[in-house]
């Protein structure tokens, strides 16, 4: 390549720009793509989580999916997440429903509905019961 210091202000310097785009999308892609198999261990056991069937009302114990799941009760895919926490500043104890991945990304910015302070914590899921 020979560099000549005049001609530095060609336009196709601008036919690259699209390509680096593409590029970085795709480069997001894969990260992204990575990601998701790196959160999902196949050789670990899912937490267990509680899940309320908003169709018979049933609560039960599974392991960690995305909602809404099948219920074992009435066998409709109406299950959805559970989870209770409570505000570290006025105590207040309440419940999430968690329908879709979109109300789990949600949670991050959950406040207290009573106080509105954002110092919440899970408390403990169904006391855990020992395995048979
Ligand atoms: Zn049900
Ligand atoms: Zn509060």
């Amino acid at each position: 390549m020979v560099l000549s210091s005049n001609e530095t202000q060609q336009p196709e310097q601008k036919k690259q720009n699209p390509l680096v785009v593409v590029g970085l999308i795709l480069i997001i892609v894969v990260c992204v793509a990575f990601m998701i198999t790196r959160l999902m261990p196949k050789k670990y056991p899912r937490p267990i989580m509680n899940y309320v069937c908003e169709n018979c009302d049933a609560r039960f114990r599974a392991e960690y999916q995305t909602p809404p799941i099948k219920c074992p009760e009435c066998e409709e895919k109406k299950a959805v997440r559970v989870i209770k926490y409570q505000c570290k500043k006025c105590k207040h104890i309440f419940e999430r429903r968690i329908r879709s991945m979109d109300d789990e990304m949600a949670m991050g910015m959950l406040k207290c509905p009573k106080c509105g302070s954002d110092m919440l914590m899970h408390m403990p899921e169904v006391p855990a019961e020992e395995d048979k």
